[in-house]
């Protein structure tokens, strides 16, 4: 039977989700806010091949790219140590800092590279149901089961070991040079509400590993949401903004818009982040206070902003890394813990394209510039020191940046939830904290995107894996969908 299903939002992962349901046959119709299509730093994350495979297997117009060196490391003499996809010339650049690092560098890339596998496997598909009995559960459960044995005794033990370790404790065990901890540090805490030293940031290292091959601890880029965004088969309307999800006896019903437009649907599946689609959106008293009570307690807490800098020439970098060392992010992490702006924050700015006249772009990623500060709020003076303070920073390991500056503008986290919808600044929905993963994103009753509302799902980046994974929890939600209603749920 076809459904007419109803997908909130329009980033990759409600398209990717939105695709899969239409190949299955199902009338889709995708609502965004927003009115445009907005490629800014959007393409961040590892695309799973099997979504590359099935939705744009013809792979037009599909970029995927990978900086090569995917990193430079400013040294604090002014010195760069780049970080290449090919192991042997890391090796080499790495010797220069530390002939005992150097030695350790294939052995580290190759032990992070199985348990990152590892993860890929668990990502590619929901959760599996500890407690459940259906075959295809069990058969997921076996399959885990097997291929950590596959890790051999050493595997196992990295695998246990790693996981609720900080970043720190885990670099500390293998290297000695700084900037190669700093640089590998920032990875653990990125987008995070916690520094380098705080427990289970050893993990998000490893997330952002995923997918890429073995020494390159940053996602790459692609457009694979304009792709899809593009591709016939779904209908997109933008600019439709929904201001209410409908509910008739505990079963979805269909959305209304902020227009006041009425549409009625089988199944809603929302990539907005789960407290506006289960606080904000839907009508209250469908919810359990406790259920209600842990979609509350989700955190969010962004500390990321955004400077896109213009300038009159090359900036000489592709992908320049402001971090050089673990006690440099534990002390820019001090400050936001306290509700400041890092004083010495970590950068990293990446010259991703040649714009209109000539000019370079670089966007940088700074961290942390928390959402909610302690003093005041966010507003033209904050983002002008901010901007300030950016360009000073890379000017000291990129000197002729400075004055190469044409133009400059500045996202707040608090701007990027009003531009973008991200909640409290928070680009991934909800913190990738260890308790808020795997099984517990972003709470366990949401683990496997069914709300606790016959046909209500959700499916953005808040939900598993979570972001840096582009279309993963789409296509992984989609596959819930489908399952729902080949077993004639929901009613
Ligand atoms: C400036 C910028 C920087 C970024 N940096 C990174 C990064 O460093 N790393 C990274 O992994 N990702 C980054 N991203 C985000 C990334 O590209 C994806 O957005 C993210 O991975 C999640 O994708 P998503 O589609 O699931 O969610 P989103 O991209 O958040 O999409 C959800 C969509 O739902 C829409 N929506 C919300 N509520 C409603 C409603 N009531 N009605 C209709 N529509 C609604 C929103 O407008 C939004 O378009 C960045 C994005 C931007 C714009």
């Amino acid at each position: 039977m076809s459904l007419l299903a109803i997908v909130i939002g329009a980033g990759v992962n409600e398209l990717v989700c939105a695709h899969y349901l239409a190949r299955a046959g199902h009338r889709v119709l995708v609502l965004e806010g927003r009115t445009a299509h907005d490629d800014a730093s959007a393409g961040i994350g590892w695309v799973p091949p099997r979504i590359v495979r099935d939705l744009a297997s013809d792979r037009q117009g599909l970029m995927i790219h990978r900086a090569d060196p995917w990193v430079a490391v400013a040294l604090p003499d002014g010195g760069r140590l780049e970080l290449a996809r090919d192991v042997a010339r890391s090796v080499e650049a790495i010797r220069r800092l530390s002939p005992r690092d150097a030695a350790k560098w294939p052995a580290f890339c190759e032990r992070m590279g199985r348990l990152a596998r590892l993860l890929a496997y668990l990502y590619a598909a929901p959760p599996p149901e500890l407690m459940g009995r259906e075959l295809g559960d069990l058969a997921r459960l076996a399959g885990l089961g097997l291929r950590i044995r596959r890790l051999g005794r050493q595997g196992i033990e990295d695998l246990l070991r790693l996981l609720p370790m900080s970043v720190g404790d885990l670099l500390d065990d293998w290297f000695e040079s700084d900037a190669l901890k700093g640089v590998l540090g920032a990875a653990g805490v990125m987008h995070l509400h916690q520094g380098p030293r705080s427990g289970g940031t050893a993990f998000v290292l490893l997330h952002h590993h995923v997918g890429s091959p073995a020494g390159v601890f940053r996602p790459p880029f692609s457009n694979v949401a304009r792709v899809l965004a593009e591709r016939p088969g779904v209908e997109i309307r933008r600019g439709a903004e929904v201001a209410r999800i409908t509910v008739r006896e505990g079963c979805i019903a269909g959305v209304v818009l902020a227009s006041g437009e009425e549409l009625s649907a089988s199944a809603v599946v929302s990539g907005a982040d789960p407290r506006h689609t289960l606080l904000d959106l839907v009508e209250p008293g469908w919810l359990d206070p406790e259920f209600v009570r842990a979609v509350r307690g989700i955190r969010r807490r962004g500390v990321v902003a955004h400077v896109a800098l213009a300038l009159d020439r090359s900036p000489g970098f592709s992908t320049l890394a402001v971090a050089p060392s673990l006690d440099y992010l534990e002390r820019a992490y001090d400050d936001a813990k306290y509700g400041r702006v890092s004083r010495a924050p970590y950068l990293e700015a990446r010259a991703d394209r040649q714009i209109a006249g000539g000019r370079h772009r670089v966007e940088v990623h700074v961290q942390y510039a928390p959402y909610a500060l302690a003093e005041g709020e966010w507003n033209e003076t904050r983002r002008a020191a901010l901007g300030d303070l950016v360009v000073k920073v890379l000017a000291q390991h990129a000197p002729d940046l400075g004055a190469a500056v044409v133009e400059r503008s500045v996202l707040s986290p608090r701007d990027l939830e009003d531009a973008y919808g991200f909640p409290e600044g928070q680009e991934y929905h909800a913190e990738l904290a260890l308790d808020q993963a795997l099984w517990m994103r972003p709470v366990p009753a949401l683990a496997r995107y069914r709300t606790r509302i016959n046909g209500l799902y959700l499916c953005g980046p808040a939900t598993h894996p979570g972001g840096g994974i582009a279309g993963a929890a789409g296509a992984n939600a989609a596959r819930e969908v489908l399952r729902d209603f080949r077993f004639g749920k929901p009613k």
